[in-house]
């Protein structure tokens, strides 16, 4: 790991900056908020809690406990954007080994409405799925798109991508939303400026998150089934991530994220930014790294204390046509596979792999038969379990450093250029998983 550097605590000349102030504020107003303070009154089992079972170095082996059950961690989560992994049955994403999936917030509200899921018994019965499931809180979504109307302090106004409504997203909304949809683990409302904002515009960005984190947690409806994470926001620079760290440390969070990661900053300042984050979150409760990646993302990111990953590259990749395998991604299309009658990868136990060969896979892709992508879509996923499997083992036995030098998956990372190009759960609103 690279030097940690620890920057003495900043001042705050106003009180009302202090997060954990404005909270404790807030929450004293009965009107403003549920019964429970969030400072005071934490429920005595709260619904999202981590096992640490081992650990070499900064790196983790453990366990996250829900109200729907368990995920091993490190953990990667696949994306089901809409309430599905695209093409993927339930069933499918089980035999994956995958014990926590995503769905986003920004999307379900607008289709087909969070009463509706509600409606139709809550998101696990309408995903059909009864392992953790995580939501988003609609922040990347909204500000990653190019009809956003107005951010002011209330919140966020934007034209729905569907019928061109004008929606109106705020902190209690989003957590609202949240709370009728029912996953076990929610996200904090946060801004997410580009990764090309300058200083002043992500100062007051996470200046606005910490106000919204305090917010979030106000608003939260279901603590006691319901775990709600804070976002360490702050871009790259290393004083603004500490600040926003340290201060939603302070208000007590069940689990961390870190946000504004893998937008363009490239690797190095990526895990730079870790280095001077994760030292500062609670060895007590999980850490999420949000939208991120890359085999060789997530086995670093590891080696530096973070828990768990999600990314949309398994399912987006495989739906057009490129397989991960532990030498690089392959582009099934290729005129070279058509023939082809070994699997995507040997030793894979997917599916896929044990059932179909490659050719006869890029002929499905080339034809448009929907079962091209939803092999490729599950051998990916398969491709990051296998990879989490792994990783977790080589913790468990002391020899993750060892793994992390010489298995050929750690090191493959996004080309270089890739990087120019956003990889997170939310590029665009139509095209998320
Ligand atoms: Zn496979």
């Amino acid at each position: 790991m690279g030097a940690i550097a620890r920057s003495p605590e900043p001042a705050h000349p106003n009180p009302l900056t202090s997060c954990a102030a404005l909270l404790e504020k807030r929450c004293n107003l009965a009107s403003l908020c549920y019964s429970r303070s969030p400072l005071s009154s934490v429920p005595t089992t709260p619904a999202v809690r981590y096992e640490p079972l081992a650990a070499e170095g900064c790196a983790r082996l453990g366990r996250v406990q829900t109200p729907h059950g368990h995920f091993d961690t490190p953990a990667f989560m696949p994306v089901g954007t809409n309430g599905t992994l695209k093409g993927l049955v339930p069933q499918l994403v089980k035999q994956t080994s995958s014990q926590c999936v995503l769905g986003n917030t920004y999307h379900l509200m607008l289709r087909p409405g969070e009463k509706t899921v509600k409606a139709l018994g809550g998101l696990h019965k309408f995903m059909s799925w009864d392992g953790p499931i995580l939501t988003d809180s609609g922040g990347f979504q909204v500000f990653s798109l190019a009809n956003l109307n107005h951010i002011d302090e209330q919140g966020v106004t934007f034209k729905s991508h569907i019928d061109g409504k004008t929606i109106h997203l705020t902190p209690e909304r989003s957590i609202q939303v949240q709370n009728d949809l029912g996953a076990d683990i929610i996200m904090c409302f946060d801004q997410c400026p580009p990764s090309t904002a300058d200083r002043a515009v992500q100062e007051l960005a996470v200046d606005r998150s910490l106000r919204w984190a305090g917010q979030c947690l106000c608003a939260h409806a279901r603590p006691g089934e319901q775990g709600l994470f804070g976002i360490v926001q702050g871009g790259t620079i290393p004083e603004l991530r500490q600040r926003c760290a340290r201060e939603l440390v302070a208000m007590d969070f069940p689990g961390y994220a870190v946000g504004g990661l893998a937008v363009g900053e490239g690797f190095e300042a990526m895990m730079g930014v870790l280095d001077v984050t994760v030292p500062l979150l609670p060895a007590s409760k999980p850490r999420y790294m949000m939208g991120v990646g890359y085999p060789k993302d997530i086995v670093e990111a590891v080696s530096r204390g973070i828990d768990m990953f999600d990314c949309v590259l398994p399912t987006r990749n495989g739906r057009t046509g490129n397989a991960f395998t532990s030498s690089g991604q392959i582009r099934l299309k290729n005129a070279k596979f058509a023939e082809d009658c070994g699997p995507i990868e040997e030793g894979c136990d997917c599916h896929a792999c044990l059932n179909f060969s490659r050719g006869a896979i890029r002929h499905f892709v080339m034809a448009n038969e929907m079962l091209g992508p939803i092999l490729i879509s599950l051998h990916n996923v398969r491709f990051y379990q296998r990879l989490m499997s792994d990783v977790r083992s080589a913790i468990g036995l002391g020899r993750f450093d060892e793994f992390r030098q010489t298995d050929p998956r750690a090191s493959l990372g996004a080309p270089a250029e890739h990087y120019a190009e956003p990889i997170q759960t939310n590029d665009s609103p139509t095209s998320n998983d």
